[in-house]
């Protein structure tokens, strides 16, 4: 999951219907000037507002491998889930408070400016927007930072996880369908089609489908947390020796439809010690197939990919999204007994039909 931040409907009202006072009359370009200004403020002002959920992460020793911004506003991408609700707590809620102390400031700075200048104005709107980022990312529903902290609470209340993912997930997908109809009833009252009632149905439409996603990403989990390696260890089929030649069997079996990404290797004792990858053995030129050992390019087992059987299968999914692996092998008092496939998790977490009772 990550905490997206979204920029709010209000960004497009114009001054006089944000209730501030008309610009002064000046030069034209002072206006251009004033405008691009707060642009360039503005956004610098959301990149502060990711930067303070990276930081948060960073301390909590989660890195952050990018910040994302994109047309509804930005996101820190966090590269595993918080494994306490107080993380999950700081982590969301350093963003809004940051977005919020720079709002103040700028209301201070527009306070200290000569009244009626380009400059004041200009200082007002960028204190009420970041105000207002603040406040609109507050609300709680996922996948605002509001949801986040929502699902910091639960999760510290009732100690599941599962709940509170649940419950944020829902009142996000909730928010969303409120802001489509609020966009469509713009719509309808004002008979035209105003930048904000677009940015609001985008908006909902953003946050209902995200809502979605982290509700069934969140149901895959929890299946998951209630199974172990061992219900979808695959026992290996065929283990090719480090002495046979990348030839004849080996080729014909990499070749069929369903070829796993990689083979076992298995020692003269038969057994497995290092995987050789399909895709190495297709780049083994057709001249050099009989000549070339299976040994010769095969790869020790990294012991990060080694799994014990009895180990929750919602952890190994996590593992497996942030070091982009397809698959494990499973220990067995220090042999390799089979392996587990990713892909095999996923169906394993797949809802049931109907009737069925989960445990
Ligand atoms: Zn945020």
């Amino acid at each position: 999951m990550t905490s997206d931040s979204v920029i709010p409907v209000r960004l497009f009202e114009s001054a006089a219907q944000a209730g501030l006072a008309p610009p002064p009359p000046g030069p034209q370009a002072s206006y251009w000037a004033g405008g691009l200004l707060a642009s360039a403020v503005f956004f610098a002002s959301i990149v502060a507002h990711e930067v303070a959920h990276a930081l948060m992460a960073v301390r909590r020793g989660i890195a952050v491998p990018r910040i994302r911004l994109f047309v509804f506003g930005g996101v820190a991408e966090i590269s595993q889930e918080p494994r306490a609700a107080g993380e999950e707590f700081a982590i969301a809620i350093v963003g809004p408070l940051t977005s919020a102390a720079i709002g103040g400031l700028f209301l201070a700075l527009a306070q200290a400016l000569p009244p009626a200048t380009v400059p004041r104005v200009t200082a007002q709107w960028l204190g009420e927007i970041n105000l207002y980022l603040a406040a609109f990312n507050l609300l709680p529903g996922f996948p605002l930072d509001g949801g986040r902290v929502l699902r910091a609470v639960v999760w510290g209340i009732t100690q599941n996880v599962h709940t509170a993912t649940r419950v944020a997930s829902m009142s996000g997908a909730g928010f969303g369908i409120l802001l489509i109809l609020f966009g469509v009833v713009q719509f309808f009252a004002i008979r035209t089609i105003g930048v904000q009632a677009i940015w609001a149905v985008f908006i909902g439409w953003f946050l209902w489908s995200a809502a979605r996603s982290a509700m069934r990403e969140g149901d895959l989990r929890r299946r998951l947390s209630s199974m172990v390696v061992r219900d979808v260890t695959r026992a290996f089929t065929q283990a090719p020796f480090p002495h046979d030649a990348v030839a004849a069997d080996v080729e014909s079996s990499i070749s069929a439809e369903n070829a796993p990404p990689v083979w076992p290797v298995a020692d003269a004792g038969g057994d497995v010690y290092a995987m050789v990858a399909t895709r190495d053995i297709a780049a083994v030129p057709p001249f050099l197939r009989e000549t070339t050992r299976v040994g010769d390019i095969s790869r020790a087992i990294d012991p990060a990919d080694v799994l014990e059987p009895d180990t929750s299968l919602d952890g190994v999914l996590e593992d497996a999204q942030r070091r982009h692996r397809g698959y494990y092998v499973v220990n067995a008092g220090g042999r390799v007994a089979g392996w587990v496939f990713v892909g095999d998790l996923l169906r394993a977490g797949r809802p049931r039909r109907a009737g069925r009772q989960e445990a």
